[in-house]
């Protein structure tokens, strides 16, 4: 955030004059681009442009308009788009990213940070804010993506730890030390998992939220109930990082996130990942997650043994019976005007970077919104929760040239954000 709002004011002037034409750290070479023929689907909820032109310089967007209205720019590389839906490339807005390697947690380093967010990119998630679990690494490859070249991996945001505070001064001491991190979000967790902790009390998780606006940083709350996700919006929190799972959300919620203009993620994938490998899960079988598995942990999540402990675990039969009341809030928040931002919670293990996030949409829709919501969650709307819409999100003048070219509108099947041709971030094709 600190780091992708002044650079579209430097990329604006640049439009004005040529001569500072390279946006950031005047290491990219202006080189336009115009896109032409897509069905383009922009982020903003608009209805779609069946036949787009897109015009991209130095990995920014300039212009985009139905054909005809856009003047092309002459003797300039042309790519012909025909029969293809344009999207803005997905945005992720609980992840995590790092920590795990096969089913291995605590792997955290540069090498593992960049390898999953190439992975993310060739999936078409082009960011993805890490809610916990980020170090030092990961706040260094943050700053490194700002310097405007080109990337080859999804952009990444970071929360630093999760803060678990045990007084009201311990509070204040955490959160300096975020600060100091340079971390994007401050995330807390509200939750006794499953009665086996103490929960964060609210004198403690108040004392976060006022030290962290004061150094002007936005708080994500992990809750689980209607209760705490009310005490905490009320009380400044900025994000609800995950669905309300224990009863059907109410008014008095509604009402508080509509007013303070507070976004949730239902991160659905996440009650899945506890209970869906009770038994061998039908996406398998999908070549859309087979081509980048690894059949080592595919291997590992098919013993039987395993099935057998998940199937018989107390909490895989907890949160299975919680999904469908997280599905149903999902669609009354959406229903009310609450912005989602969609989220996988990915990145823990068993939980799966990239392709997750299609699993996720797919869930979304089955829940109840549209396709078109699903995709604005994913990407305009998830840009402006996560305070990113400065230059992520959407298709539109300003924003940097990260996109998805399908090969089947996802509007007719929120299953063809899987069809996938080619992934575009910064206005460079990433290599799949
Ligand atoms: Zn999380």
């Amino acid at each position: 955030m600190h780091n992708t709002v002044r650079r579209p004011f430097l990329c604006l002037v640049s439009l004005i004059l040529p001569l500072l034409a390279a946006c950031g750290d005047g290491a990219q070479v202006t080189s336009m681009q115009v896109f032409t023929g897509a069905r383009l689907i922009d982020g903003t909820g608009a209805p779609p442009i069946e036949n787009a032109v897109v015009i991209v310089d130095g990995g920014q967007i300039v212009a985009v308009g139905e054909a005809g209205t856009v003047e092309l720019p002459r003797g300039i590389e042309t790519v012909d788009l025909r029969g293809r839906t344009l999207i803005p490339g997905l945005i992720n807005s609980h992840g995590h990213v790092g920590d795990v390697r096969g089913l291995e947690a605590g792997q955290y380093s540069r090498e593992n940070v960049l390898d999953q967010l190439a992975l993310s990119a060739r999936y078409g998630i082009t960011t993805v804010v890490s809610l916990g679990d980020d170090r030092e690494e990961g706040v260094v490859i943050r700053d490194e993506q700002a310097a405007g070249q080109s990337l080859d991996r999804a952009r990444l945001f970071v929360a630093g730890p999760v803060l678990n505070p045990a007084t009201p001064e311990d509070a204040a001491r955490l959160v300096a030390e975020d600060l100091a991190m340079n971390v994007d979000w401050v995330k807390i967790r509200i939750d006794d998992a499953m009665g086996s902790a103490r929960k964060m009390s609210p004198e403690i998780y108040e004392a976060v939220i006022t030290e962290a606006h004061r150094a002007g940083l936005p708080v994500a709350v992990h809750v689980i109930t209607l209760e705490d996700a009310k005490r905490t919006v009320a009380a400044g929190a900025d994000f609800v990082a995950h669905s309300v799972r224990d009863q059907p959300v109410d008014d008095e919620l509604i009402a508080l996130m509509r007013e303070r203009r507070i976004c949730l993620s239902p991160t659905l994938t996440r009650e899945l990942s506890t209970f869906i490998y009770g038994t061998r899960p039908a996406f398998f079988d999908d070549p859309f997650f087979l081509r980048d598995a690894d059949p080592a942990v595919i291997a590992q999540l098919e013993n039987p043994d395993r099935q057998r402990r998940i199937r018989e675990s107390a909490s895989a039969k907890y949160w299975e019976e919680r999904m469908p009341i997280a599905m149903k809030n999902l669609t009354r928040l959406s229903d009310e005007g609450v912005r989602i931002a969609m989220g996988t919670d990915s990145g823990v293990a068993t939980r799966f970077q990239g392709y997750f996030e299609h699993l996720e949409l797919e869930l979304m829709v089955d829940a109840g919104l549209t396709p078109m919501q699903a995709l604005v969650a994913a990407t305009g709307d998830a840009a402006s929760c996560m305070g990113l819409d400065a230059s992520l999100g959407t298709i539109e003048p300003g924003k940097r040239a990260d996109f998805v070219v399908l090969t089947s509108n996802p509007l007719d099947d929120i299953m063809n954000t899987r069809e996938i041709e080619s992934v575009w971030i910064e206005g460079k094709r990433i290599e799949r």
